[in-house]
């Protein structure tokens, strides 16, 4: 994962090291973000009673956040997610109920404070926080002007029309604020995956609730005041159900390659092969076992050798497409599965390309390692033998698959590693790996 980039899945990103055009993207947000905030500001006085609900809506956003410090630090550290912030359940009741420019002090508040409590800890540069400030401005802006437009604020006699305006207010926030993100992480990692660039499907379901429940808690501010307090408690739990989908995550993970780990690499992989028996498609999977690494951690040391493993496990993954399952099958083997492939033949010279393209990669790493004397130094001549094995032809099981690959590797290792071999050709011994 490229550290520079204001990717979901990093915490951090260097001014320094910003693309120009970035730098222009963040540097235009924010200066019309101030520009917007400036000419709300300068519409008109507001009266007691509009002051009176942002000071409420600034207090229950503090009064949140203290109260879920704790699970949103963890999260932020775990961070898949990096921007979706439960806090839009305040800084869009404030869109809904306020006059833009006190409802741009609200956001202010709530994100002055977010810097303190939760951003800065973990060290997040404050221009990027200030990025997803000016985001933020602007989504509760057109928010505001959508809901104004369409229908009405939640504080008029409800009708159709409000409710309306109000579904398309929530629609509005989550546009503005993902087509700016978006285009930051597009920047910044040209060709990143549409799902990192738009946000998981459950990240923004997760949004859409928090902007309901923002809605609600307009309504509230807007009749009962006293009833928005009901909001607080389902808020929190939204919050915990965050954390633990992402430690869910981090359960599934090789926290050494950010690779699959074995045993979910395992439950996926059998989905996908029962999936394939369901469906009559083909599959293929590719075993792949560095050769004389004992030799890297030897030469090198073994901080050397994880910093190896990591590239590896980049290079996999970058060398095959999205929907194929990369995993860490355990010490310096991994493991590749491949759905959707043609049956027969055809499937098997796939695997086969897929395979050799992969060794050729590894065969060109030049992996940069900090050596035990304290110099840098480059490690290269890498090489992996690689076993492959497709369903249906040599199996139709994940274990009969994996029984087939793992035998056309010994097959690879006995042909002078650095090769490829597939179940088919591989005129395999039982193998003969050591037991202990
Ligand atoms: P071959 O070509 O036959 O595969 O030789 P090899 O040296 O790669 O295989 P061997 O099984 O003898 O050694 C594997 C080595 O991988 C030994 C072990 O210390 C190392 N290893 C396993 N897991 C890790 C790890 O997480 N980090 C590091 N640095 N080394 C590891
Ligand atoms: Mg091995
Ligand atoms: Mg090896």
């Amino acid at each position: 994962m490229d550290a520079a980039s204001p990717s979901r899945t990093d915490g951090r990103w260097e001014l320094s090291t910003l693309a120009p055009r970035l730098l222009g993207l963040v540097l235009v947000v924010d200066a019309v973000a101030v520009l917007v905030t400036l000419q709300g500001l300068l519409a008109g006085p507001a009266d007691g009673g509009v002051l009176l609900l942002a000071l409420a809506l600034a207090a229950l956003s503090v009064v949140h956040t203290e109260l879920a410090t704790g699970i949103e630090r963890t999260r932020r550290r775990a961070a898949e997610s990096s921007y979706f912030d439960l806090s839009s359940v305040w800084t869009f009741a404030a869109a809904l109920l306020l006059p833009p420019g006190i409802a741009a002090l609200v956001v202010g508040v709530v994100y002055v404070h977010l810097w303190y409590r939760v951003w800065s800890p973990v060290r997040v540069p404050l221009y990027r926080h200030l990025y997803t400030t000016a985001t933020v401005l602007l989504a509760a802006r057109a928010a505001h002007e959508v809901v104004r437009l369409a229908g009405g604020l939640p504080t008029t006699t409800a009708d159709g029309r409000t409710v309306t305006a109000v579904a398309l207010a929530v629609l509005a926030y989550v546009v503005v604020n993902t087509a700016l993100v978006g285009a930051a992480i597009a920047l910044a990692r040209p060709g990143a995956p549409l799902r990192d660039v738009l946000g998981r499907w459950d990240d923004n379901a997760l949004e859409v609730a928090t902007l309901c429940m923002g809605a609600l808690a307009a309504v509230a501010l807007g009749s009962t005041p006293g009833l928005v307090a009901l909001v607080l408690p389902p808020i929190l739990v939204l919050h915990r159900a965050v954390l633990a989908r992402q430690l869910e995550d981090a359960a599934c993970t090789d926290a050494k390659t950010g690779l699959l780990n074995a045993v979910a690499w395992n439950d996926r992989a059998a989905a996908a092969i029962r999936r394939a028996r369901r469906t009559g498609t083909g599959a293929g999977l590719l075993m792949l076992d560095l050769d004389h690494f004992k030799t890297v951690n030897d030469t090198w040391g073994h901080l050397a050798g994880d910093a190896v493993l990591a590239r590896v496990a980049e290079t996999l993954r970058a060398g095959v497409r999205e929907q194929d399952l990369v995993g860490r099958f355990g010490g310096e083997e991994f493991v590749v599965l491949l759905p959707d492939l043609p049956v027969g033949e055809a499937g098997r010279e796939e695997l086969c390309l897929v395979a050799d393209r992969l060794r050729r990669r590894v065969e060109r790493l030049d992996v940069g390692v900090d050596t035990p004397a304290g110099a840098t130094a480059v490690i290269t001549g890498l090489s992996v033998s690689v076993g492959g094995a497709t369903v249906p032809v040599d199996g139709t099981t994940l274990d009969q698959v994996l029984r087939a690959a793992d035998a056309s590797l010994y097959a690879a290792k006995d042909a002078g590693r650095n090769a490829v071999r597939i179940a088919v050709e591989a005129t395999v011994p039982a193998p003969r790996r050591p037991t202990e």
